[in-house]
């Protein structure tokens, strides 16, 4: 049986985050990091952006080369999938079957696509946009004059809505929900962004879900429960994903929405820590059970679990935040706005230049920024931390020539 100290299951940033924080407390302890992917650490934001258009190359996409992890000593065994763990044995064994002992063992294996299983999902031309190899294959079946539909309007399809129209492709957005982003921003705000998008040339049809794809072997045309037949020359679905929380299953370890973790990031088994897309974490800042699944949780949520797999003391204690690039359009988006109540527009929409605050009984929840720049992200970062009472001072919130700064007093 090979053995090591550090088990990082997983290989994507929530883990290179926990090896990078490990390295800064245990020079020399062993690590091993396992990943199903034949890739080193990458950053996946692009591959609906700059990689799809082919603005970017791939050695760009990784975080580190090899000889990073050479350096840090972190043995990285890619294109390998953890099939089983024994928590109480402390035991992990890997495809091919090797087992591989350990101390403690990060789980950090993301996410996958909720592939929808409707009549013809498995036609060639329905894809999915996890991975490299993903964008690969979009990008190559995109092309000018080409026409694609796109199956939900969260962030990913409307990115991907974007820079396939940016290609010069003709694409519609399918969305069951009445109006994009449902479950997320007001309607004023969610209402904006599609009539940008429409601006560009995206069509939308919301309210009406998917029915099948048709097809003599690769797709031809998206048909709607409405009955359309929307024709086309490839399809994407973006409907979410689902956490890869087997393994946790397997050890038997507390599940619930992912992997059930504490605020240092530890799971219902001591010695085995959870990060990323995959944990259903504590949040302290909204008292409430949470999944999150974007770039700053994976990066801090993976630090905090390093820090603690290396004898540390650290809890979760980031407001979440995500940004997107949709068009010309850079949004930047921190908190919960899930429960406001109150919704104050700073800047201006007309010129596109704006943040709308969202507010619950007078306390910060969130914010969502179109296109401003970064100064204020972090003051009104601390007011949501800080729970400030804002009731009555929503006009100066409003207002533009108000430092907000004085808030913080
Ligand atoms: C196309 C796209 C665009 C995005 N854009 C943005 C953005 O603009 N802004 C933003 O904030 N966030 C964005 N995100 C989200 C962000 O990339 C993720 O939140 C982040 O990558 C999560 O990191 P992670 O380490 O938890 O998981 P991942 O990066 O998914 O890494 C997990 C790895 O574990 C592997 N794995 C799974 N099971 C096993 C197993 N049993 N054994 C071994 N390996 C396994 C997986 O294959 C994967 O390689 C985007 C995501 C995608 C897909």
């Amino acid at each position: 049986m090979d053995a090591t100290k550090y088990l990082l299951i997983g290989g994507g940033l929530a883990c290179l985050e926990a090896a990078k924080a490990i390295r800064q407390h245990d020079a020399a302890g062993a690590m091993t990091m396992v990943c199903d992917e034949r890739h080193l650490a990458y950053n996946r934001p692009p591959l609906s952006k700059e990689y799809l258009r082919g603005e970017e190359q791939q050695e760009k996409l990784y975080y580190q080369p090899q000889s990073f992890y050479d350096e840090q000593k972190v043995q990285c065994v890619l294109g390998t999938r953890v099939e089983g763990l024994d928590a109480q044995k402390r035991q992990a064994t890997l495809a091919g079957g090797r087992v591989m002992g350990y101390e403690k063992a990060l789980i950090a294996t993301g996410g996958s696509p909720v592939r929808l299983r409707v009549e013809g999902s498995e036609l060639q031309g329905v894809h999915v946009l996890r991975t490299i190899e993903d964008a690969e294959a979009i990008g190559a079946a995109a092309g000018k004059g080409k026409r694609a539909v796109i199956v939900g309007a969260g962030f990913i399809g409307l990115e991907t809505a974007a820079s396939l129209t940016m290609k010069g492709m003709e694409v519609t957005v399918v969305e069951a929900m009445p109006r994009i982003w449902p479950r997320f921003a007001g309607a004023e705000l969610a209402g904006f962004v599609q009539r940008q998008c429409e601006h560009k040339g995206v069509r939308f049809i919301t309210g009406d879900g998917l029915s099948s794809f048709t097809g003599e072997g690769s797709v031809a045309a998206v048909k709607t429960v409405s009955g359309q037949a929307l024709p086309c020359d490839l399809a994407i679905v973006g409907v979410g994903i689902r956490p890869n929380a087997e393994l946790a299953q397997m050890a038997g370890l507390k599940l619930d929405n992912g992997i059930v973790v504490d605020e240092r990031m530890q799971t219902s088994h001591a010695g085995v820590y959870a990060a990323g897309d995959v944990a259903y974490y504590q949040d302290p800042v909204f008292g409430k059970r949470r999944r999150v699944e974007h770039w700053g949780h994976a990066e801090h949520s993976g630090q905090v679990a390093g820090l603690n797999m290396a004898g540390q003391e650290s809890k979760y204690g980031m407001v979440s935040y995500a940004w997107s690039d949709i068009f010309d359009m850079h949004l930047e988006f921190a908190g919960d706005e899930s429960e406001h109540d109150q919704a104050v527009v700073r800047g201006s929409m007309e010129e596109r230049v704006f943040k709308v605050l969202f507010l619950k009984g007078g306390r910060l929840q969130a914010y969502f920024a179109i296109n401003t720049d970064m100064k204020e992200f972090p003051i009104l970062q601390q007011l949501i931390k800080r729970k400030k009472d804002l009731s009555g001072r929503t006009a100066q919130l409003g207002d533009m020539s108000f430092d907000i700064k004085g808030l913080l007093k």
